[in-house]
């Protein structure tokens, strides 16, 4: 077993894309390819017997959608699958559950995640709407960048995800799900996402933790245009803090990324020490002078940003800022439509 940062992985290697890894009885760890820097998200496949339960089945990508079906025609050959469960509506967790609706699956996920799924697939743009370009110039967008990306076709879920036929099933905080020969009990967390799906195994300590329990990389915390008031920080910690009495050493940790892992008890205080530390950061630095959010990447992120990761660090430095200041302990003045944020 490797120990990394005080966390256990009981596996060396993850699966290879379209073949599937055994966690327990009845489960298995499957790897789908993203296209972005981080490059491949986790299913996780549940033996009902007479069918499969799908968890979190990817994103809409061609090469996405060919390491599932090779896994289909592979090792989850013989039956169907009848059911997908979706964490939350992030595109590389729900992006092919309507694809296996279409084929018979029912889908079970949050009532939020699905609405937002829904919503945001219906919403395509050619260009990024007014609200979106003032919310990056806010932010500090580089004015160069800013008028590049004004004038591109934005991110669209609709090219990633593809449409969710009607009908859902809702999974509730404490719910409890028969899926796998397990029991799980859902319990829902905030931040990544709001009303963010995990399931807690009653019967042998396995927890499907989507992107709300990570191990060694960090869930984006994201203010967006869409609520640009949003303390999503707020959340994370508040969801971090309460699933603390429930985790236990002897858990196995099946995240939405990176491998399965146990030490939860050290990953939720390393997860809520993480976001303090770097608003205490935050607090320094603005005691300097008034700061954008982007000029706040340094101080939060503590490395050079690359393009790849702009739009994701733009997003949580304004989740920073916005948790300073919704607690009163920062300001902020428009110049030119552009925030720059100092202590009270
Ligand atoms: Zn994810």
């Amino acid at each position: 077993m490797k120990t990394r940062h005080g966390l256990r992985y009981p596996f060396e290697t993850p699966p290879a894309f379209g073949t599937t890894q055994e966690i327990a009885p009845g489960l298995l760890w499957l790897r789908l390819p993203l296209p972005m820097a981080l490059d491949h998200v986790n299913a996780y496949a549940l033996d009902d017997g007479d069918g499969w339960t799908l968890v979190d089945p990817g994103i809409d990508s061609k090469a996405c959608r060919a390491a599932l079906q090779q896994a289909l025609d592979g090792p989850l050959s013989g039956k169907p699958v009848t059911r997908v469960i979706v964490t939350h509506y992030h595109p590389d967790h729900i992006g092919l559950a309507g694809w296996l609706q279409t084929r018979g699956a029912e889908l079970w996920t949050t009532r939020t995640s699905w609405l937002f799924a829904r919503m945001l697939c219906l919403d395509e743009q050619a260009l990024p709407v007014p609200e979106t370009v003032d919310f990056w110039r806010a932010a500090g967008m580089d004015p160069v960048l800013l008028e590049f990306r004004a004038t591109e076709r934005p991110f669209n879920f609709a090219d990633c995800v593809h449409p969710l036929p009607l009908g859902f099933r809702n999974m509730a905080e404490g719910d409890v799900i028969r899926a796998g020969g397990r029991n799980w009990r859902v319990r829902i967390g905030h931040g990544h996402a709001p009303d963010h799906a995990t399931l807690w195994s009653e019967d042998d300590g396995l927890i499907l933790g989507g992107d709300q329990l990570l191990p060694s990389i960090s869930a984006n915390l994201g203010v967006y245009a869409t609520e640009p008031m949003a303390d999503p920080v707020a959340e994370w910690l508040e969801s971090c803090r309460a699933f603390q009495p429930y985790a236990t050493e002897d858990q196995l940790v099946l995240p939405g990324h990176k491998s399965p892992f146990y030490g939860l008890p050290l990953r939720l205080r390393q997860m809520i020490e993480n976001h303090e530390g770097a608003l205490e950061r935050l607090r320094a630095r603005l005691a300097e002078r008034p700061h954008t959010a982007t000029e706040c990447f340094p101080v939060l992120f503590k490395r050079e940003i690359g393009m790849a990761e702009y739009g994701l660090a733009l997003v949580e430095a304004v989740a920073h800022l916005n948790h300073l200041y919704l607690r009163g302990e920062i300001g902020r003045e428009n110049r030119e439509g552009v925030w720059y944020w100092a202590p009270v």
